[in-house]
C-alpha cells in the first residue's frame, strides 16, 4: 500500500499517525519544522526544514513528492500548513479536502468525513482519486504508538530539496493559540487598539495568551493574522475561552467549539454569544475588565 506525506509539527503528528496507522498505512514520510526526538514507527523518513519560507518550502514538498509514492498529503490545521497543501494540491492538479474531522475506510476505498455549515452538516465524501490532499481539525485522539529514534535529513541550502526562489521577510506571530490552554478574545466591542492593553494585562494575569475575532485582524489589523479565531481562522479548543466584545456570529463560533468553558462578556444582554457561553457577563468591557483586573491581583492570581 501507497503511503502518506504527513505535513505539520509535532503537537499533531501523533494524531496524524495514529489515524492513519488505524487505515493500515506504511511507509510514511514526514515534513516538519520542528525535530522531535522520536517519531512514531509508521514514519519512514523524516525531513526537517529550517524554517517556513516561501517557494522554498513549497518546492521541497514537490521535490519529496516526486521520490516518495504516497497516495494521502494530510496535514494538521496550523496557518502554514493550512496555506501550504491547498496550494501544493492546486500545483499537483491533485484533489484538495480542508479541515475534516476523520478519514476511514471501507470496501470501495477512502471516505472522509466534515462538517460544514459552521457544524449543522456532516458530509462524507467518497476518494476517488489519489494523491488526495487534507488537513484534518486538531482532535483530542491521543496516538498510542511505538516511537523509535530516527535520523532526520536537515533540508538546507545545499539540499537538493531546498531551494530558494524568492526571500521575503514576514513579521513572525511566535504565539500559537490553537494549543493555548487559556485565550482571552477581543472583538469589536474594543473601542481602540490601546484598549487591548486591559485584554492583555488579564491574559498575562490568567495565563493566557490574546485572540480575536476576524475583523479585529483582517480589517482593524490590530493583532496578527494567526490570532483571528473561526471559521476561516484559528480552531481552538482551550480550557478557558473568555470572549470579550465579541458577538458570537456562526462564523466565529466554528472556531470554538471545541473550548471545554466559555465565558463571555458583552454590553448586549441579546448578544448570540450567551447562548454559547457557561458564564455570561453582561457588562461594558470598559467597566468590568479594570474592576476584574484588580480583584485578581488583590486576590494574588498569578499566572501558573
Ligand atoms: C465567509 C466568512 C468567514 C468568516 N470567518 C470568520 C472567522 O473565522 N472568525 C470571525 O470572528 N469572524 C468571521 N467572519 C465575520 C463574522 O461574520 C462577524 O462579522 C465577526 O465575527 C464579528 O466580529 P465581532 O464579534 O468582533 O464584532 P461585532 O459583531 O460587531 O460584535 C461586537 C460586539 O461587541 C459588543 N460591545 C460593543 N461595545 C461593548 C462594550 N463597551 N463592552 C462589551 N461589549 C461591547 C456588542 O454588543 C457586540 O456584540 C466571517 C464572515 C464571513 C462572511
Amino acid at each position: 500500500m501507497r503511503g502518506a506525506l504527513f505535513i505539520g509539527d509535532p503537537n499533531s503528528i501523533d494524531y496524524l499517525t495514529s489515524l492513519l496507522d488505524r487505515l493500515g498505512i506504511n511507509n510514511n514520510v514526514l515534513f516538519s519544522n520542528i525535530e522531535m526526538k522520536t517519531y512514531p514507527q509508521t514514519i519512514d523518513k523524516v525531513y526537517i526544514i529550517p524554517e517556513v519560507m516561501g517557494t522554498a518550502t513549497l518546492t521541497s514538498m514537490i521535490d519529496i513528492l516526486r521520490i516518495h509514492d504516497v497516495s494521502i498529503i494530510v496535514g494538521d490545521t496550523s496557518s502554514w500548513v493550512t496555506s501550504y497543501i491547498p496550494y501544493l494540491a492546486g500545483l499537483l492538479s491533485g484533489e484538495y479536502i480542508g479541515f475534516i474531522d476523520d478519514i476511514y475506510r471501507d470496501e470501495q476505498g477512502f471516505v472522509i468525513k466534515k462538517t460544514i455549515f459552521t457544524g449543522e452538516l456532516i458530509v462524507k465524501y467518497r476518494v476517488r482519486e489519489t494523491p488526495i490532499f487534507l488537513t484534518i481539525n486538531p482532535s483530542k485522539v491521543e496516538g498510542n504508538l511505538n516511537k523509535e529514534a530516527k535520523e532526520a535529513i536537515y533540508l538546507s541550502e545545499s539540499s537538493p530539496f531546498y531551494k530558494i526562489l524568492t526571500e521575503k521577510e514576514k513579521e513572525k506571530d511566535k504565539i500559537d493559540i490553537q494549543y493555548a490552554d487559556v485565550i482571552v478574545s477581543v472583538g469589536r466591542g474594543f473601542k481602540n487598539i490601546k484598549d487591548l492593553e486591559l485584554a492583555e494585562e488579564l491574559s498575562n494575569i490568567v495565563g493566557g495568551v490574546v485572540g480575536c475575532s476576524r475583523p479585529i485582524a483582517t480589517d482593524l489589523k490590530w493583532l496578527p493574522e494567526e490570532r483571528w479565531i473561526g471559521l476561516s481562522g484559528k480552531k481552538v479548543e482551550p480550557r478557558l475561552y473568555i470572549a470579550i466584545g465579541i458577538s458570537g456570529q456562526p462564523q466565529h463560533l466554528a472556531g470554538i467549539r471545541r473550548a471545554k468553558k466559555i465565558l463571555a462578556i458583552n454590553i448586549d444582554p441579546e448578544a448570540p454569544i450567551f447562548q454559547h457561553s457557561d458564564y455570561c457577563v453582561v457588562a461594558d468591557l470598559y467597566d468590568i475588565l479594570p474592576l476584574l483586573i484588580r480583584k485578581l491581583k488583590e486576590q494574588g492570581v498569578t499566572r501558573s
